[in-house]
């Protein structure tokens, strides 16, 4: 049986209001909607359109949620894979899945290319020969960076990538014309927390008391993702206790969920800011 290629989704509603916090990132990435919508007015003047952008930071903090964003902002079509998908393909399934995105997307350009966890596929060549599946990911990795030479700056299909490992990754991918833009997503600080905490409060019927300062400053080291996980179980919390609303101490019980899953992951949460 065939797996799945690549997902490919045409309507996606995420824009950057969805995207709490972030500001550098957001600007940065927001140039790459206005190429996606109105690419002549860069190319007339001669100049060339980015071909791919790389998102760095640490799990959970909104890289694929501002990919998406970007796709959702310009309206264009998202086309998605992760680079962990790759790892247990048999030989010359890589190549082709990659040169069939690439096809697909270039028939709906303009379009977003993301491929998640690019590290899986982009490690450095000829390093970390344990896994014996080598030749696959490198055969794979070849053919992505052929795709992105093989496809004009004209061609309208911007490719980002994301990693928590840009250390590890081929300096072939970074080459001129290929992922040649880094945007850094970090975790978010005190008051980006506060932020992300209002856009994973909206949905919850909560009562007065809640404030965002005081979550925020329960929550340090927490990612977005972590946010709207604590989100999601105070929610549960409350429910369970036949609550009509979430409260202050359902959060604060969530968090101390959230804090000790974390801490069975052996994740480090920083000291309070
Ligand atoms: P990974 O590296 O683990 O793939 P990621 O950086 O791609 O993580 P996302 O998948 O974008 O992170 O984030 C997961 C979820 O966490 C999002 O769907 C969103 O609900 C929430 N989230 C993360 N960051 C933010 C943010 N800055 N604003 C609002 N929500 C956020």
């Amino acid at each position: 049986s065939k797996a799945k290629l690549f997902d490919e989704k045409n309507d996606i509603k995420v824009t950057f209001k969805d995207v709490a916090g972030l500001e550098g990132a957001k600007e940065e990435i927001q140039e790459i909607v206005e190429f996606l919508k109105t690419p002549e007015k860069y190319t007339s003047i001669g100049g060339k359109i980015p071909k791919g952008a790389l998102l760095v930071g640490p799990p959970g903090t909104g890289k694929t949620l501002l990919a998406k964003a970007v796709a959702g902002e310009a309206k264009v079509p998202f086309f998605s894979l992760s680079g962990s998908d790759f790892v247990e393909m048999f030989v010359g399934v890589g190549a082709s899945r990659v040169r069939d995105l690439f096809k697909q997307a270039k028939e709906k350009a303009p379009a977003i290319i993301f491929i998640d966890e690019i590290d899986a596929v982009g490690r450095a060549r000829g390093k970390n020969n344990f896994s014996g599946s080598n030749d696959e990911r490198e055969n794979t990795l070849n053919q992505l960076l052929t795709e992105m030479d093989g496809f004009g700056t004209n061609t309208n299909v911007i490719v980002l990538a994301a990693t928590n490992r840009a250390d590890v990754l081929d300096k072939a991918l970074m080459r001129a014309g290929r992922f040649d833009r880094q945007i850094y997503v970090d975790l978010p600080d005190i008051r980006e927390r506060r932020e992300i905490f209002e856009v994973h409060l909206k949905p919850l019927k909560k009562s007065e008391e809640l404030d965002t300062e005081f979550l925020a400053k329960q929550t340090p080291g927490f990612s977005g993702a972590d946010i709207a996980n604590v989100c999601n179980e105070a929610a549960l919390v409350a429910a369970r206790k036949d609550k009509k609303m979430v409260d202050k101490q359902d959060f604060l019980d969530a968090v101390d969920r959230i804090v000790g899953g974390l801490e069975k992951k052996n994740k480090i949460v920083s000291p309070e800011e």
